[in-house]
């Protein structure tokens, strides 16, 4: 296969494809059968290459180990009507890979390595992008701390992956969340925002205890007053108040979605009311005391949408109204998927078509 970027390709010998039964996917279960890797050393970045999807073999005292020098983004490449892909915004999803770095004292990858990097990984991996509506091949890039040295320090070395893998369409039953207001996932002046490793380590004891008790998820609240609702964890909250959709404002203690910001601009483009405001956990409340509160749910890459059927506030489950087809959450993951499948204008140029 001739190559129209500079960027090598070491052909795997030993295809998994038909290993994969494409009639049930289910989320993380496949890889693709390549990775992009590159690497940083000396001030400077070497050439990417796609290999075959591997191991890695690390050194003990790998800094990213001990220390959670680690940054992760993860995304999605969907089919399109026309059989084409698309790689669903991956210059936001650049961007924030390069604020989560920056966080992290991290060498950047240049955007050429990343966006022609993952180009041609989805083309020479092409046939592991599932077709039926809703489902993807999702991204996951990463990158780490490579050096080998004991003692704290700011890695001078770095091994930047992406790898891949089929999803199916995640058609989640509602999900039941708790309201947290002991244990915090994220202050001001922390790193929230930033997708690195840290913060869902971090975030599995308190989500652990509430599984224990029933519930799905946790809505984390302000480390401040434990007041104000912030997010899920793997995904921002949006709720329908008084029939306006209403998510918490960014801060440096929420990550940045590119699921919530999709939802926020098409709602928009289809004329319904959106806020972006601080969401107290009193105003919830009220909200279902007065029968305000219509809708809630999460939004990420891996659901899009996660609706909620019940949150716990101070320990006392508030029930949500059933949802159909006409919830506004359903109307606005519909809208996204005839963006993302070219049935609908992509005005914003959210579509990065591989070929
Ligand atoms: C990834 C993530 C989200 C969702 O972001 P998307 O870009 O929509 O996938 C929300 N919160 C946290 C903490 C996350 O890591």
């Amino acid at each position: 296969m001739e190559l129209t970027t500079g960027i090598p390709v070491r052909k795997n010998p030993y295809s998994k494809l038909k290993e994969v039964d494409f009639n049930n996917l289910e989320f993380g279960k496949y890889v693709s059968d390549h990775m992009l890797v590159c690497d940083y050393a000396n001030g400077s970045w070497k050439t990417a290459q796609v290999v075959p999807y591997s191991n890695l073999s690390l050194n003990p005292a790998t800094l990213a180990l001990h220390y959670g020098q680690t940054v992760f983004e993860g995304m999605k490449a969907f089919t399109m009507k026309d059989g084409r892909i698309n790689i669903f915004r991956m210059e936001k999803h650049y961007g924030r890979f390069v604020q989560s770095l920056d966080r992290m004292c991290m060498a950047i990858p240049p955007k050429e390595v990343f966006i022609e990097g993952l180009m041609k990984l989805i083309e020479v991996d092409k046939a592991w992008v599932p077709s039926k509506s809703g489902e993807a091949l999702y991204i996951r890039p990463f990158m780490y701390a490579s050096e080998a040295k004991f003692g704290v320090k700011i890695s001078d070395e770095y091994r930047f992956i992406i790898f891949t893998g089929p999803v199916p369409s995640l058609y989640a039953n509602p999900i039941k969340v708790k309201v947290e207001t002991n244990y915090v996932r994220a202050a001001k002046g922390g790193t929230g925002f930033a997708k690195c490793g840290g913060n869902y380590g971090g975030a599995y004891y308190p989500t652990k205890l509430a599984r224990e008790q029933g519930y799905d998820q946790l809505l984390w609240t302000d480390a401040k007053e434990n007041k104000f609702i912030e997010e899920s964890g793997m995904m921002n909250a949006m709720f329908v108040i008084n029939g306006k959709l209403v998510t918490p404002p960014l801060s440096d203690s929420i990550l940045d979605g590119v699921t919530r910001d999709s939802l926020l601009t098409v709602a928009n483009d289809l004329g319904f009311a959106a806020e972006e405001r601080p969401v107290s956990i009193d105003e919830l409340e009220t909200a279902f005391k007065n029968k305000t509160i219509t809708e809630a749910f999460g939004a990420g890459t891996a659901a899009v949408v996660a609706p909620i059927q019940a949150i716990n506030i101070n320990g006392i489950d508030y029930t949500l109204p059933a949802y159909s087809n006409q919830s506004l959450h359903n109307k606005l993951k519909d809208e996204l998927e005839l963006i993302r499948t070219g049935v609908a204008a992509d005005v914003h140029e959210w579509n990065c078509i591989v070929r």
